[in-house]
């Protein structure tokens, strides 16, 4: 589908699935809205390279996911700017891997803040401008551990269970209003959030690097190969266009085979 005239704001597009969902909707013609943290020049040089690669216009919000306040207005400096956030897609997201008992309770909260409540904060601000066009897209990133769960990993797999819930929740409270809400739960892609976790798996499950990706992360996955991040973003792509208008409240399993399991 052509998404010209629509404007996508994704959360945690400065990196990995983020980045690439969103040039993949800016290729399709939407104006684009990235967050994100990171080295300002670097941020600065993937913004004018969507708008030079894809002729959109691609604008950039600092704001930090913990903050509600940052995030209301990120929203509303959105829809200033570029007249409306059609499509949302809640994708920033962090982790941090370690027993409970020894689980930092700063980790925990901010992996909660980021993965789910902020996801809570762009919907209910971005949702009057959907209604009023009677349209809209929303899309959360989630994750197989949306469906299940591995150990060591409380903060990660109690937010991204949440976000199932969230996600089945509006979507039920906009059905009639043109507006569909889907939870996108791939398995492991290779970013770098799963690349920072290395370290940490090594260390609670006392193995080396290649162990903890053929027996823990590649391990869950039947294909066993990473999921590639075009592979993500093509179901984004899906699920923004006409067709799949009748699509609302699915959480999409986009993980090798990992929750037939
Ligand atoms: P990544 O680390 O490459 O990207 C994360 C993005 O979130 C970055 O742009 C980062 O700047 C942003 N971010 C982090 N903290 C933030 C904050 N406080 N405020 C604003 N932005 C913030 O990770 P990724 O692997 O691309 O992950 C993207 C999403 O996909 C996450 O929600 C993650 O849980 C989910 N996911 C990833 C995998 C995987 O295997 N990589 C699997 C399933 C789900």
């Amino acid at each position: 589908m052509n998404l010209k005239g629509k404007t996508a704001l994704v959360t945690g597009s400065t990196s990995g699935i983020g980045l690439t969902v969103a040039r993949s909707l800016a290729q399709r013609g939407a104006n684009l809205i990235i967050n994100g943290l990171g080295d300002a020049q670097e941020i600065e040089t993937q913004r004018a390279a969507i708008e030079d690669d894809f002729r959109v216009r691609c604008s950039y919000s600092d704001a930090d996911m913990t903050e509600p306040v940052q995030i209301r207005a990120m929203v509303e400096q959105a829809i200033e700017s570029h007249g409306a956030v059609d499509i949302l897609i809640n994708n920033a997201g962090i982790q941090f891997v370690s027993p409970i008992d020894t689980f930092p309770e700063d980790r925990f909260n901010a992996i909660i803040a980021i993965n789910l409540v902020s996801a809570f904060h762009t919907i209910k601000a971005a949702l009057p401008g959907m209604k009023r066009k009677r349209w809209g897209r929303i899309i959360n990133i989630a994750s197989a551990h949306a469906l299940v769960a591995s150990p060591f990993k409380s903060a990660y797999v109690a937010s991204k269970h949440g976000v199932a819930g969230l996600t089945k929740t509006v979507a039920l409270e906009v059905a009639t209003e043109g507006i569909t809400v889907n939870a996108v739960c791939p398995g492991y892609v290779w970013t770098p959030l799963v690349e920072r976790q290395i370290p940490d798996t090594m260390k609670s499950r006392n193995m080396t690097e290649q162990e903890v990706k053929e027996k823990v992360l590649l391990a869950a996955q039947p294909t066993r190969r990473f999921v590639t991040m075009d592979e993500v973003a093509g179901v984004c792509g899906y699920l923004v266009s006409e067709s799949a208008a009748s699509m609302t409240g699915a959480i999409l399993s986009v993980d090798g085979g990992w929750t037939a399991q």
